[in-house]
């Protein structure tokens, strides 16, 4: 059974990740603990090649072990403000700025837009690198609204502002178990977790 190395330092998506990925048998581990540390750019233009850019990175550094590399690459797009943060969404007003600032910022900038036209969707793409160098990128998203208020206190990132017309509720008012099901990094993980077993990844040294 091959391990998989997720190539991230975001502990809010490892939590989830770990979770989504529980039933795959694979042990799963971070850049971290697999005692990977790269500094990657990503300076792609799109959440797949960013992905892309990542888990290349995190494979060339792992060497030859036979570890399946995964990455991520995801964000928020709101309609009104022309797809911002979008592929930015981490660096938005700074890497290391508070949460609570970057959403207080977005609701202010959207004050005095109505209901309807605060439509925004959180995409994430996924890249795989397979121990024989075959690479896979899959995407998916969910779709919502930008609220006027933060409302919530799980989940991580900007999900106090993003309200799922469905649930009647944020993505931070969801339990871990509510999110991961619909939301764009958990369908996103299942769509990875076919494409593996399609390809035998999960088995193939
Ligand atoms: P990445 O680590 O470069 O993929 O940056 C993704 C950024 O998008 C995160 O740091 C969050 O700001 C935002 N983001 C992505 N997924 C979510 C989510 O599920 N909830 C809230 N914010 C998210």
């Amino acid at each position: 059974m091959n391990r998989i190395i997720f190539a991230t330092g975001n502990q809010g998506k490892m939590r989830e990740i770990r979770a989504i990925l529980a039933d795959t048998g694979a042990g799963i581990v971070s850049m971290k603990e697999a005692g990977i540390d790269v500094e990657i750019r990503e300076d792609g233009s799109s959440f797949e090649e960013n992905a892309l850019i990542k888990a290349r990175g995190v494979a060339a550094a792992s060497g030859d072990t036979g570890d399946i590399v995964l990455a991520d690459d995801s964000g928020l797009e709101i309609d009104a403000l022309n797809g911002e943060p979008g592929i930015y969404s981490a660096r938005y007003l700074g890497e290391d700025t508070d949460y609570d600032l970057k959403n207080r910022d977005l609701i202010r900038r959207l004050s005095g837009v109505p209901d309807e036209e605060r439509t925004a969707r959180f995409v994430c793409a996924i890249a795989a690198v397979l121990p024989d160098g075959r690479e896979f990128t899959v995407r998916a998203d969910i779709e919502g609204r930008i609220g006027r208020e933060q409302r919530g206190e799980g989940g991580f990132g900007y999900d106090p502002i993003f309200y799922v017309p469905e649930f009647g509720k944020t993505t931070a008012e969801m339990t871990a178990e509510e999110k991961n099901r619909v939301s764009h990094r958990g369908k996103a993980l299942e769509r990875m977790k076919e494409v593996l077993r399609e390809n035998e990844g999960f088995d193939r040294k």
